[in-house]
């Protein structure tokens, strides 16, 4: 079968065309600026990339455009539309109503509507996403694939917070964590790369993108992660700050004169390696910064990894043991120095990494030692292939 894959965001749709049998991307692109004005991108895998400057005044424009790419005469791979099998979409958030992907159906439509509040930036634009592809696709199965969903088998002591429990029950106040489907196919890969039983090992996953979240899977299933209600806690982001007292926000607020929603557009959109740097929030701008000798850009990265040691050492206790820790996403898959300066700390268990095998950027690969008693690798995600996969298995 051949699934498309859309993840939607407010003013961009990234697609991909899956053959399910052979997990092949026939062909994968990007339209951007979508509302403004409109850039389009679309690559066959036989052929050249395409770039053009197309008008693309809302969602559904763009999904016809794509829709006219895959099936163009010279550079489209498929004859026509009906070869598109179900359609496999990206939802942010699925609150505590999903926890795991689903055909979609009307009712299933106001679900995700109902999780908008928690999304207020995604999830819309996920709906917008499937309303096009309803429109110009009639009659083809679609399936959501939450990054949510993965994280509903945390226990309760996980999920909570120390606030008021109404708030809980009456607004859904817990964490939820993101990133789900990147963690639980790196974790899978993981148990399948080593050889253990993934209904018994005990992964860490590190998935360091811009973006950034950690996860600690126990059989299989879900059981910490470090983002929250919303993507800003945990970790130090390229510009979302992760942790921070909330206390320091009201200091902040007075000090600066600002509402509440200036102090979040400060946490989401200047702070994290960007605020801390006063660079950039690229870790290859941080690193020239460093090499010209830059001291806050080097205090970022360093506060980045410390961040990061915390939460995996955390989740190593949460599980009471470890068998594998796994570095996925932008940094994760080509830092090989945040992936040294993270296992060194775990020395203590036995963690040992090969400098040699250690040296690589975007490739799968065992980084540890032979007798090194926790196993490191890396594993490039693959969010798309495994929104394919869930896809197939619903619309079948
Ligand atoms: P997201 O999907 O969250 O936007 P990615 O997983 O694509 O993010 O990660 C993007 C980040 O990966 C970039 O901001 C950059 O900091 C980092 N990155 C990419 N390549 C390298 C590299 N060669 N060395 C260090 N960091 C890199």
């Amino acid at each position: 079968m051949k699934i498309l894959v859309i993840n939607c965001g407010s003013s961009s749709l990234k697609y991909q065309l899956i053959d399910s049998e052979t997990e092949a991307v026939l062909a994968k692109g990007l339209c951007e600026r979508i509302g403004i004005d409109g850039k389009f991108t679309y690559k066959p895998a036989n052929g050249d990339k395409v770039v053009a400057d197309i008008d693309q005044p809302d969602h559904k424009k763009s999904v016809s455009i794509v829709l006219d790419a895959l099936t163009d005469k010279d550079n489209g791979v498929i004859a026509d539309l009906g070869e598109i099998g179900a359609v496999g979409h990206r939802v942010v958030h699925g609150g505590e109503k999903f926890a795991a992907s689903t055909l979609i159906t009307e009712d299933v439509m106001k679900a995700i509507e109902e999780c908008n509040d928690l999304a207020p930036l995604h999830n819309p634009a996920n709906i917008i996403g499937i309303n096009a592809c309803t429109e110009l696709m009639p009659g083809v199965p679609q399936v959501a694939v939450f990054d949510t969903a993965f994280h509903q088998s945390m226990p309760a002591e996980a999920f909570l917070y120390g606030v008021p429990y109404e708030y809980y029950t009456k607004y859904g106040v817990r964490k939820y964590g993101f990133h789900g489907t990147s963690h639980s196919y790196v974790s899978k890969r993981t148990a399948e790369i080593l050889g253990l039983d993934y209904d018994k090992a005990k992964i860490v996953v590190c998935h360091l993108g811009n973006g950034a979240s950690i996860c600690a899977v126990d059989g299989g299933k879900s059981v910490e992660t470090s983002m929250g209600l919303t993507p800003l806690m945990g970790l130090i982001m390229g510009t979302r700050s992760g942790e921070i007292d909330p206390g320091a926000m009201e200091y902040i607020a007075n000090k600066e004169g600002m509402d509440l929603k200036g102090i979040m557009n400060v946490l989401n959109k200047q702070s994290g390696v960007l605020g801390m740097s006063g660079v950039s929030s690229d870790f290859r701008d941080i690193d020239d910064a460093i090499k010209d000798g830059n001291a806050q850009a080097k205090a970022a990265k360093d506060a980045f990894i410390h961040r990061v040691v915390t939460y995996v050492g955390g989740y190593i206790a949460a599980m009471n043991g470890v068998d594998a820790i796994a570095f996925t996403a932008g940094v994760g898959e080509n830092a090989p120095d945040v992936r040294e300066a993270v296992s060194r700390q775990f020395g203590y268990l036995g963690v040992q990494i090969d400098d040699s095998l250690n040296n690589i950027r975007g490739e799968e690969r065992i980084i540890s030692t032979p007798d090194s008693k926790v196993k490191v690798l890396v594993v490039p995600t693959n969010e798309e292939l495994m929104i394919a996969r869930d896809t197939e298995a619903l619309a079948k």
